[in-house]
């Protein structure tokens, strides 16, 4: 059971620091080969107009597209950004992977970044430490999504059968249980 993290730029590193204290074995996606036998894939924080750019050079784009037909894939921040259907507030081609529309950028230069308490729905309700670098907002969800986690109003997770998204960074905290959720996901995608 091999999950593979997208590396080209952003904090991979962390996403697979996560996957290997849950005894996970891992794989640094850089080139479409590297899609091949993995279980699912992390897109980590980063920024998504390089996202973008970078996964259309090297044929990630169209194989991304097509690994998401029958595999799991976890977004944070930019990765959420470049799964998402739509931005608002930037033109940019994304993978329309999961109904969502997203604003760029949200929160603001003053407050661009913090941290602060997020509640998130997986197996019960529970409240988790919501680390916002330069964070999206999703402002839509659509067909076949499900808000799993709240800031204040904002959805700040959710989840199609297959795509999972947050707009914060759980790899930067110690708390495993989202990277564990994304896990127990894959096991029962059929
Ligand atoms: N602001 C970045 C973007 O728009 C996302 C920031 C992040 O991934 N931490 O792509």
């Amino acid at each position: 059971m091999k999950f593979g993290i997208l590396a080209l730029q952003g904090d991979f590193a962390l996403h697979q620091k996560a996957l290997q204290r849950v005894g996970i074995e891992t794989q640094l996606v850089r080139k479409p080969e590297h899609l091949t036998g993995l279980m699912g894939l992390i897109m980590p924080g980063g920024e998504s107009t390089t996202f973008v750019k970078l996964l259309k050079e090297i044929g990630l784009f169209d194989a991304i597209r097509e690994f998401a037909k029958n595999h799991v894939i976890f977004g944070t921040c930019a990765g959420l950004i470049t799964l998402a259907r739509k931005i608002v507030n930037y033109d940019l081609e994304t993978l329309n992977l999961i109904d969502i529309v997203v604003e760029r950028n949200a929160y603001g230069r003053q407050i661009d970044s913090f941290v602060d308490t997020v509640r998130v729905s997986i197996n019960h309700t529970d409240t988790f430490e919501g680390v916002f670098i330069r964070a999206p907002k999703i402002i839509e969800i659509g067909q076949g999504v499900t808000a799993l986690g709240y800031h204040q109003n904002d959805v700040v997770m959710a989840e199609n059968d297959r795509i999972l998204v947050a707009t914060f960074h759980p790899e930067l905290t110690d708390d495993l249980r989202i990277h564990e959720y994304f896990i127990q996901k894959a096991r029962e995608l059929k």
